[in-house]
């Protein structure tokens, strides 16, 4: 079976872990803070604050920007519920744009749309890796006088004409298991500005900055050294990570280009992809047998595949009639759910593997 993420943890990863185990400092600590460096130098952000998960990360960057109730989001309607449920979660109204099919990500002209006088904040998803058109999203937010809250969980070191992501407002990223990097559960959040760091820091950790002196009602968000032990080498190979899943899904490119109906994921010009997922629309007229095609890939050709995601996400009952989510038109999102199909692109993947899965996904659509 080749699935369509792998966890492998190096004896690197295990000795720093037992290091963390003997060493009594098993809360947040030096390995915490040794990655909060690190991956803000991988990012090219000048802070890096870590939490104990992406959706935390989301949450706390919406919560230092003061939103009132009434306050508006504009996000994507294409993405994980995390980004809807942090914007719940932090007391604002969630609105939504289109994404476009070159991306899968919130289009500036559709986020314009959905932008009104309570609209302070733009969420941006970088789905399966790739950044959304931060130049134009950009200009819509200083144009506006609206921040920036990238939720960047899928997109750890990808670029936007040379900027990283992260780097544009307040960046949110994830280090759930099945991520490209990963702590288990983990999450940070990365900025250039000094002051909403600090805030941050100050948040996740009971509105305390020094001992008893609380100066916000805060929270427990904090990451532990366990952790952090377990990502420090995922770092050091990281680069090698990325120049395998670029391979893989060149080749997967390559061997697909001529499947009749079928719309393979691009880079786009000035973007640096870290193929989180590789993901295709499915010829339209094969879109409705998505369950068996998938069936048939896992159980003729052991090629395991997933959904990123089924519906869009706010298409659930737990959401409808809440004055919170205002759901409008999103005709590319609608389209792409019913379609989209992800196909393993990992580092883990032999050159075999790769046309193992090009090969059965040619097979069950022919
Ligand atoms: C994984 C993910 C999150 C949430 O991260 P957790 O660490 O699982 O809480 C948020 N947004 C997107 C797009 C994600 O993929």
């Amino acid at each position: 079976m080749i699935p369509i993420s792998v966890v492998r943890l190096s004896p690197q990863a295990e000795e720093l872990a037992v290091d963390v185990i003997r060493s009594g400092t098993i809360a947040q600590g030096p390995k915490v803070a040794e990655f909060e460096r690190r991956f803000a130098e991988l990012v090219g952000a000048e802070h890096a604050v870590a939490v104990n998960n992406g959706t935390t990360s989301l949450v706390a960057s919406l919560q230092v920007l003061d939103l009132q109730p009434g306050d508006e989001v504009v996000t994507s309607p294409f993405t994980f519920v995390a980004t809807l449920n942090a914007i719940l979660e932090a007391g604002a109204t969630a609105r939504f744009g289109d994404i476009s099919t070159d991306d899968f990500n919130l289009t500036p002209e559709s986020a314009c749309a959905a932008v009104t006088d309570r609209t302070k904040v733009l969420m941006p998803v970088h789905l399966y890796g790739q950044t959304a058109d931060m130049t134009g999203l950009g200009a819509l937010a200083e144009e506006r006088g609206l921040r920036i809250v990238e939720d960047a969980a899928q997109a750890h070191g990808a670029t936007f004409e040379g900027r990283g992501a992260g780097t544009f407002g307040l960046g949110s990223f994830s280090f759930y298991a099945t991520k490209n990097l990963t702590t288990g559960e983990g999450g940070m959040i990365t900025t250039n500005d000094a002051d909403l760091a600090d805030r941050l820091r100050v948040l996740r950790n009971q509105g305390m900055r020094q001992r008893y002196q609380y100066e916000v009602a805060g929270h427990n968000y904090r990451m532990t050294d366990l952790q952090a032990a377990l990502v420090l080498p995922q770092l050091d190979s990281y680069g090698d990570n990325l120049t395998k899943r670029r391979a893989n899904a060149a080749r997967l490119t390559e061997l697909l280009g001529d499947v009749d109906g079928l719309v393979l994921p691009q880079q786009l010009p000035g973007r640096e992809h870290v193929w989180h997922q590789y993901t295709v629309l499915l010829p339209e007229e094969r879109a409705e047998h998505r369950e068996s095609i998938i069936e048939r890939l896992r159980d003729e050709h052991g090629v395991g595949s997933g959904v990123y995601y089924p519906k869009t996400v706010y298409d659930y009952d737990c959401y409808r009639d809440r004055e919170d989510v205002v759901i409008g038109d999103a005709p590319v999102a609608d389209a792409v759910v019913r379609r989209c199909l992800s196909i393993p692109v990992h580092a883990y993947l032999s050159s075999e593997d790769v046309e193992t899965i090009a090969d059965s996904l040619r097979k069950v659509l022919a």
